[in-house]
């Protein structure tokens, strides 16, 4: 079954809950390494795209993802706010004119969104940023595809693949982003970006089981 435009909303309305709801505790990871805002940030963010939902929810996926890009470049802040905005930017092109995606349509989604934070952020993995968890996710995407399995299953390997990856981080040495500030003390954290994108996926897998 593909993913539908109501799909997408659903999505969407979930995962605005979903950082509300660990709002505290992204915030608690980023205070070791960051200026203890990440919840803070997501939240104002997603809370910004859910009045802006109405709006567009009779669009295309492309646009939805699109409305959600802008949103949250204009609401957040942080360095996630454009690295984010980027990728929710880039995931609604690669998707323009869309009602339904399909396997193929989500990993060029996912690879579109990740490609688009990489330019931004100048991140490459290892460096302990949300790159870290979304670079498994799409490589466990791939392979699914490349084995034939459906798209919910898909979702699922790459849900997993980014919780694995978000985990990785802990022992990473941060040189990107406010954490590289604090060189060889970064060691021993998760980073909270790359846990905000694990619930970014696995809230989608979880919406579209
Ligand atoms: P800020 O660091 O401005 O306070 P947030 O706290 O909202 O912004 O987001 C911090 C997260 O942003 C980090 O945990 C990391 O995952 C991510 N991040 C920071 N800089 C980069 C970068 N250059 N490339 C990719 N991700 C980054
Ligand atoms: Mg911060």
């Amino acid at each position: 079954m593909p993913i539908t435009t109501e799909d997408t909303v659903n999505w969407l309305q979930q995962l605005a809950q979903v950082l509300h709801e660990n709002r505290d505790y992204l915030t608690q990871l980023d205070s070791p390494i960051g200026d203890a805002d990440h919840g803070i940030n997501m939240d104002r963010g997603f809370k910004a795209v859910i009045d802006k939902l109405p709006t567009v929810a009779n669009m295309d996926i492309g646009s939805i993802l699109k409305t959600v890009g802008t949103t949250l470049v204009s609401t957040v802040g942080g360095a996630s706010g454009p690295l984010y905005g980027t990728a929710f930017l880039r995931a609604g092109m690669a998707t323009a004119g869309k009602n339904e995606l399909y396997e193929a349509d989500y990993t060029g989604m996912l690879e579109a969104a990740l490609e688009g934070i990489k330019a931004r952020g100048k991140a490459q993995p290892d460096e302990k940023t949300m790159v870290d968890a979304l670079t498994p996710a799409l490589t466990a995407a791939k392979e699914a595809q490349a084995q034939g399995l459906e798209l919910s299953q898909m979702m699922r390997r790459a849900s997993d693949a980014a919780e694995a990856g978000m985990k990785a981080t802990i022992p990473m040495l941060a040189t990107k982003g406010r954490a590289s500030y604090l060189g060889e003390r970064s060691i021993g954290h998760q980073d909270p970006g790359a846990t905000s994108s694990w619930l970014i996926l696995k809230t989608l897998a979880d919406t579209c089981a």
